[in-house]
């Protein structure tokens, strides 16, 4: 892989981005106000434009336009992230992840222990 000290590449920005995005809906509130609604609703569409692979930015934002981002609940918004990401795993080939569990992997920790 590439050197810690070099530019990122598409799959490190990709990794970095996805920790920082499920981790913001790990933290999102259960009830939300409107004005945290509205700060994801903007935080996503801005990301969608300034994302640095143009390709990627691309269809992100073409997802969006299909699948609105849903803000009502941490659990709202974590699966529709999860359905994101899946889309995202789908085109390049990558497995399904399952969404019942994304609170395991990036919330609570896996009940077998492993994040202890
Ligand atoms: P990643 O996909 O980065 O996932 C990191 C970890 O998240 C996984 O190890 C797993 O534990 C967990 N995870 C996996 N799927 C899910 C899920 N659905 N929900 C919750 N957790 C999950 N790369 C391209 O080559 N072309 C693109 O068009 C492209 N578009 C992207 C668009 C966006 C908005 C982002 C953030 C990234 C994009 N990427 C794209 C990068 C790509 O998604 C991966 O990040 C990169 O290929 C590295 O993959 P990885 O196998 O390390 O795991």
């Amino acid at each position: 892989g590439p050197a810690a000290d070099c530019p990122a590449d598409v799959e490190t920005l990709g990794r970095g981005t996805w920790t920082l995005l499920h981790t913001i809906a790990a933290q999102y509130p259960t009830q939300p106000s409107p004005g945290q609604q509205a700060d994801i609703k903007g935080f996503m569409g801005i990301l969608s434009r300034l994302y640095p692979c143009w390709v990627c930015a691309e269809d992100f934002q073409k997802f969006l336009a299909k699948s609105p981002v849903r803000t009502a609940s941490r659990d709202d918004f974590g699966r529709w992230l999860c359905a994101a990401h899946n889309e995202v795993n789908e085109k390049l080939g990558k497995p399904q992840f399952d969404c019942n569990l994304w609170e395991e992997r990036w919330r609570t920790g896996w009940k077998d222990g492993r994040c202890d």
